[in-house]
C-alpha cells in the first residue's frame, strides 16, 4: 500500500507507542489520586505539558490537553464568544476554515453572534486588509486558520496576529496542519489561542490541545472534575498525553529535516504532474505552501473515479478532505479559490509523509498519469 493521506491522520510512530504503553498498565493512576502512585502519573502530565509548550515558545500554564483538534477548536471559539458577549457579538473568520470551525461558527450564528467569513482569493490566501477592514466595535475574536488541509495554503498569520494584538482582538488560529511543519512561536507571531492534534503527525488519535494566552480567561465547555486547573473536566488522557509529546519530542528533533525531505518529494510531484499531465492544474498557493500537500484539479474526471482507480493499485488519495469524501458536492474551500467546476470536480489531495520517499513519488506520478489517461478516454 502507498498512503499518501497524512493531512487526515497518521500512523503512530513506533516509538510513541513504546512510550505510550506502560500509562496502559504499570502507570494507570488517576493523576487525581492522593497517593504517590497518582504522582507518577501527574509528573508525566506535566513533562508532556513543558514538551509541548516550548515547541510553540508558550508557558507550561498556557497549555491545556483536549481531546481532538475539533475540540480546541469549538473551546476556543464558543469559550471566546461566551467569555466576551458582553463587549461584543462579531467574530471574523475565513470561508476556508475546517468544519471544527465552519461549523462552530454557525451554531453560534443561531446563538446571536455575527460571524464575518472573509473571501480568499485564487490561490486561497486571506488578505490582511480584509481583516482590517471588515473589524468592528464589537469584534471579539479573529480565527484564521495556519494553513488550509485541502489545498495546503500557508496564511499570514503573524501580520494578522500583528494587527489583532494592536487593536485589542483576540486572535486565534487552528494549526493543525501546520504544526510540526512550520516553526510557530506565539509570542512572535502574537498568537493567542491554537489548535493542535495528535494524530496528524504521528502521535495517537483523540488527543490534542489548545494553547490559550496567560491573561485570557477562557470558560470551561466541560463540566465536571478539577482537571486542567479547573478548565477542562474529565480525567486525563494520560498515555494519549505521553505520546502527543513524545511525539511532538521526535517531530521538533527533526522539523529542518523532515522539512527539506517532504519539500523535494513536493515539489517532485508538482514539477512533473505539471510538465507531464495535459489540462491539470494546482490548487493553492506555490510559494505559501505546506511542505507535505499538493491538490491537483484534472480537467473533465471525477474525483471519486481517480481515486477508485488509485485505490485499485494500492494507493490512498483523497478527495477535498477527509470530511467532505462521502459528499459528492464540491468543497467550500474549491469553491472559495474560484476554481472552474470542471478542475473542482477532478481535484484529489495527495498529503505526504516522512516515511514517503523519492521511489514511491515516481511509482505514483507514473500510474498517476496512466489512471487519468485512462479515464479520458472512457469519459
Ligand atoms: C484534522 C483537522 C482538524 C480536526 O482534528 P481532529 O483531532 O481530527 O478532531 C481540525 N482542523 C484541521 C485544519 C484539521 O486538518
Amino acid at each position: 500500500m502507498l498512503y499518501l493521506d497524512h493531512a487526515a491522520t497518521t500512523a503512530t510512530h513506533p516509538e510513541v507507542i513504546k512510550e505510550m504503553l506502560p500509562f496502559f498498565q504499570d502507570v494507570y493512576s488517576n493523576p487525581s489520586g492522593s497517593y504517590e502512585f497518582a504522582a507518577d502519573s501527574r509528573l508525566m502530565l506535566e513533562r508532556a505539558r513543558k514538551v509541548i509548550a516550548d515547541s510553540i515558545h508558550a508557558k507550561p500554564e498556557e497549555i491545556f490537553f483536549t481531546g481532538s483538534g475539533t475540540e480546541a477548536d469549538n473551546w476556543a471559539l464558543v469559550g471566546m464568544a461566551r467569555l466576551k458577549k458582553e463587549q461584543g457579538k462579531h467574530i471574523i473568520t475565513s470561508t476556508i476554515e475546517h468544519h471544527a470551525i465552519l461549523r462552530t461558527c454557525q451554531y453560534l450564528e443561531k446563538k446571536g453572534y455575527e460571524i464575518t467569513y472573509l473571501p480568499v482569493d485564487h490561490d486561497g490566501c486571506v488578505s490582511v486588509e480584509d481583516v482590517e477592514r471588515n473589524i468592528r466595535p464589537d469584534t471579539i475574536l479573529i480565527s484564521i486558520m495556519y494553513a488550509n488541509n485541502e489545498i495546503g495554503t500557508l496564511q499570514p498569520v503573524e501580520r494578522i496576529g500583528e494587527f489583532a494584538r494592536k487593536k485589542h482582538i483576540v486572535f486565534h488560529t487552528d494549526a493543525v496542519q501546520a504544526y510540526l511543519h512550520e516553526p510557530i512561536d506565539v509570542v512572535k507571531q502574537s498568537i493567542d489561542l491554537l489548535s493542535v492534534s495528535a494524530h496528524k503527525f504521528q502521535g495517537p488519535k483523540g488527543t490534542g490541545f489548545l494553547y490559550v494566552r496567560e491573561n485570557i480567561a477562557l470558560p470551561s465547555l466541560l463540566h465536571g472534575g478539577n482537571q486542567e486547573r479547573k478548565r477542562r473536566a474529565g480525567t486525563e488522557n494520560v498515555a494519549g498525553i505521553v505520546g502527543m509529546a513524545k511525539a511532538v519530542s521526535i517531530g521538533m528533533h527533526n522539523l529542518s529535516e523532515n522539512h527539506e525531505k517532504l519539500l523535494s518529494l513536493r515539489n517532485y510531484l508538482i514539477d512533473r504532474i505539471l510538465k507531464e499531465i495535459p489540462d491539470v492544474v494546482l490548487n493553492g498557493s506555490l510559494e505559501n505552501r505546506l511542505d507535505a500537500n499538493v491538490s491537483f484539479g484534472f480537467r473533465g474526471i471525477e474525483s471519486q473515479s481517480l481515486i477508485l482507480f488509485l485505490d485499485m493499485e494500492g494507493i490512498c488519495v483523497s478527495g477535498g478532505s477527509a470530511c467532505t469524501s462521502s459528499e459528492k458536492s464540491i468543497s467550500h474551500v474549491l469553491q472559495a479559490i474560484g476554481l472552474p467546476e470542471e478542475y473542482a470536480r477532478g481535484t484529489i489531495r495527495i498529503s505526504l509523509g516522512v516515511e514517503n520517499t523519492l521511489e514511491e513519488m515516481t511509482y505514483f506520478v507514473e500510474t498517476l498519469k496512466e489512471l487519468v489517461a485512462q479515464l479520458r478516454e472512457f469519459s
